[in-house]
């Protein structure tokens, strides 16, 4: 059951759904926050009489656009591009950009509206956007994704800039795809503008812990919950999804932690072993070879690959889902429960769906959500732009200890705020309320625009 809205909230969020018919990631995006924000308004008149939840519900800007490319066989193909600049009361529009056939308008704008949120939660000067295409990278060669980036680029160019809009990575749009669209930038532009676009090669502007940071931060997040309850990751078994970007590097850290991961996964099916995943192969067929994780039991022989299983069926003390959007229903979360499960932690962007929220809340689970959770990527996209605007470039540890700074800094403002605001321990509220106020005083105090 949905947590009614506040009766001043409702009608504003009935009026989302009229104006974005059918965009359903959307809605479950939006209502997840205006959930929590009937406290603040009461704490904050001022809010509701300058309509900020309105104007903060609504995209700065939309664009939409075409994205024809030749593929391999010289047959022309036609791709939508998106670019959606949600809000820039904080800074310029941040937020990556998906590349994935189920890629559509609601996609790219409950992506772009829980950016909003993040990016205010980390501190760091940057407002939310998120864009992408429903071109589909499986099974393409590096020529063909390197004609799709360019056309991609040839439009979106006129719209992005380090001081307006830094798009970056998500799923399906890793550093090979970066270096293609950058490179098409600075053709088009004459510029080499290091600051427009994050997630870059580390010899031509990109900063050394970025692409651990996202599956790192998820885990420091994770490991302050733990701390909460005077817990850690030691001896703890975990269940990871996906196997890309943000997997990889939660599998990563939490190992390191003392914790032992069992399983990976990718759309396909899951892989469980036992005797904990072997990083190094997982990296070897992802990273390298871009194959398929059922391939990792042709190396393992005692894992085990279940073609479209589900998962969260596996016992862990931790989850961290990693891969996509709802991943974890209601039916998954009471079954992580019963199995005993004490933390989930969201790498990926709104993973669990509002009926597996409130069975984890339910159960006093520690339960991180992803924009509060995988803040930490997009953290040190901001630490990449800091070390563009003064050409310079840090070392691996320091950019390391500053995201892990910034992830304790995060958590301590979702538990506060959670506390501040009658609900001990419920990061949904905390995260949403810590983000939504930042953001709201800016657009308050730079009047009506
Ligand atoms: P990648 O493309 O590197 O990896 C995505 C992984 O998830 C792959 O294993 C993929 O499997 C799986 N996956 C994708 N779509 C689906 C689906 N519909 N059903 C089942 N599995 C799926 O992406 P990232 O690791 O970068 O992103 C993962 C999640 O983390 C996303 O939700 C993203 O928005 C979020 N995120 C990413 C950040 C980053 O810095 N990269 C920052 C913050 C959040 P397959 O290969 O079969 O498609």
């Amino acid at each position: 059951m949905a947590t009614p809205l506040d009766e001043k909230i409702e009608p504003i969020y009935q009026e989302v759904l009229a104006r974005n018919p059918g965009e359903i990631e959307f809605h479950q995006a939006v209502r997840e926050v205006l959930e929590s924000l009937g406290p603040v308004l009461v704490k904050n008149p001022e809010f509701a009489e300058h309509k900020i939840i309105e104007r903060i519900c609504e995209p700065e800007r939309q664009i939409i656009f075409r994205v024809p490319w030749v593929d391999t066989h010289g047959v022309v193909q036609i791709n939508r591009g998106f670019r959606v600049e949600f809000n820039s009361a904080l800074g310029p529009y941040k937020g990556g950009l998906r590349f994935h056939p189920s890629v559509y308008l609601g996609i790219i704008k409950f992506l772009g509206f829980e950016q909003i949120f993040k990016n205010s939660l980390t501190g760091l000067p940057i407002g939310g956007g998120k864009g992408g295409s429903d071109f589909d990278p499986k099974g393409k060669t590096d020529g063909e994704i390197m004609r799709f980036c360019q056309s991609f680029m040839t439009e979106l160019y006129r719209h992005i800039g380090e001081h307006t809009d830094v798009p970056a990575g998500d799923i399906g749009v890793g550093g090979r795809e970066i270096g293609f669209m950058f490179g098409t930038y600075k053709r088009i532009t004459n510029r080499w503008e290091a600051g427009v676009l994050t997630g870059k090669g580390l010899n031509w502007g990109g900063s050394l812990a970025r692409t651990e940071a996202t599956g790192y931060g998820a885990v420091y997040f994770v490991d302050e919950m733990l701390k909460a309850r005077k817990d850690n990751f030691d001896g703890k078994i975990c269940s990871v999804s996906g196997s890309g970007n943000v997997s990889i590097y939660t599998i990563e850290k939490i190992q390191q932690l003392g914790g032992k991961v069992v399983t990976c996964s990718d759309s396909n099916g899951y892989i469980y072993d036992e005797k904990g995943i072997d990083l190094k192969l997982v990296q070897q067929l992802k990273e390298i070879e871009r194959r398929r994780i059922k391939d990792y039991v042709n190396y393992r022989k005692d894992a085990k690959y279940v073609k479209g299983g589900n998962i969260w069926e596996i016992p862990c003390q931790v989850a961290m889902p990693s891969a996509t959007e709802n991943e974890i229903n209601g039916k998954d979360a009471r079954i992580l429960v019963e199995n005993g499960c004490i933390a989930v932690g969201e790498g990926a962007n709104m993973p669990t769906t509002p009926e597996g929220i409130s069975i984890f809340q339910g159960a006093k689970i520690a339960y991180g959500p992803g924009k509060a959770a995988n803040a930490g990527g997009v953290a040190t996209s901001a630490l990449e732009m800091q070390q563009n605007a003064c050409r310079d470039s840090w070392d691996f540890a320091s950019t390391d200890q500053k995201l892990q700074r910034i992830m304790q800094n995060i958590h301590k403002d979702c538990f506060e705020m959670a506390d501040k605001y009658g609900d001990p321990g419920n990061y949904v509220l905390g995260a949403n309320i810590a983000g939504f106020i930042k953001v709201a005083r800016a657009m308050l105090a730079m009047g009506v625009v």
